[in-house]
């Protein structure tokens, strides 16, 4: 069985990092001494400008691009990455989207997509990645983004909180699978936090919303995150960890 030595850098793969959430997440794991393998979709030159930054303030980082939503896709790019460069000591599911509306008019496409994205997405990338991560035999960290919505539901979001709270299931079952591993999986669930997924939505309706009445920022999240990656973390798992302000 093959194992990674324990002084070979450990590799995370942040997905959606190419802005807010994503981005601050991968410069902070940057920052800690990961190496960071920087996912985007559509936005190259913002991927590129936060694999720059990361490298600027002395850390490393790589580009990969695939489409979460797309199993085939995904599955054959991580194959691939994996051949070339190893597997990975950490993975972030931080990827997501909204298609928000009414129930009664929430249209079949706004449900597959998020559907797809938000939660087989995390099957789509964990699954070609998690026996690399055993059989390296050396731990490792697994954190995915679920959000308020997912815990509390919100209206206009029942395809979205679907997802999340989908995904929160995911997470504390894997988390019991791979505890004997020494890998944690636990989730982030965001409140409101300012970033371009809030687009349209009137900040000062949400504002009142909050006790701490103010949006939350992407750095506060990634801060949460880069713990749930220290040692001090090690024996945290299956949890769902909320940053929002005070919402709940
Ligand atoms: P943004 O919309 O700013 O960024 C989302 C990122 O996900 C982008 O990089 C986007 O890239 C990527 N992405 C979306 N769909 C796909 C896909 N099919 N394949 C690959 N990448 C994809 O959102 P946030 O930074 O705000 O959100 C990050 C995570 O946090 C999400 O999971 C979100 O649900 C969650 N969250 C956010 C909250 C908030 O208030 N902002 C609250 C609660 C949870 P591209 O556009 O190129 O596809």
């Amino acid at each position: 069985m093959h194992e990674t030595p324990d002084d070979a850098p450990r590799r995370v793969l942040v997905t959606g990092a190419s802005r807010g959430i994503g981005r601050a997440i991968a410069i902070e794991l940057g920052r800690a001494g990961f190496s960071i393998v920087v996912h985007y979709r559509r936005e190259e030159t913002a991927a590129e400008a936060v694999r720059a930054s990361i490298v600027a303030a002395g850390g490393h980082a790589t580009l990969l691009r695939f489409d979460v939503a797309d199993r085939a896709e995904t599955t054959k790019a991580l194959d691939a990455e994996i051949d070339a460069q190893g597997g990975f000591w950490g993975l972030v599911c931080n990827a997501g989207v909204t298609a928000d509306a009414p129930f009664p008019k929430l249209s079949d496409d706004a449900w597959d997509r998020v559907l797809r994205t938000n939660l087989d997405g995390f099957f789509h990338v964990v699954k070609p990645c998690v026996m690399p991560m055993v059989r390296a035999r050396r731990g490792g960290r697994i954190v995915t983004l679920s959000s308020a919505a997912g815990i509390v539901g919100n209206r206009g979001q029942v395809n979205y909180a679907a997802s999340k709270a989908g995904l929160i299931g995911a997470t504390k079952s894997l988390a019991q699978e791979l505890a004997k591993r020494g890998i944690t999986v636990n989730s982030v669930a965001p409140g409101f936090i300012d970033t371009e997924l809030l687009a349209g939505i009137p900040k000062e309706e949400l504002e009142k919303r909050i006790p701490m009445q103010r949006l939350g920022t992407s750095e506060e999240v990634a801060a949460v995150v880069r713990f749930l990656f220290s040692e001090g973390a090690a024996y945290l798992t299956g949890q769902v960890i909320s940053v929002n302000g005070g919402l709940f």
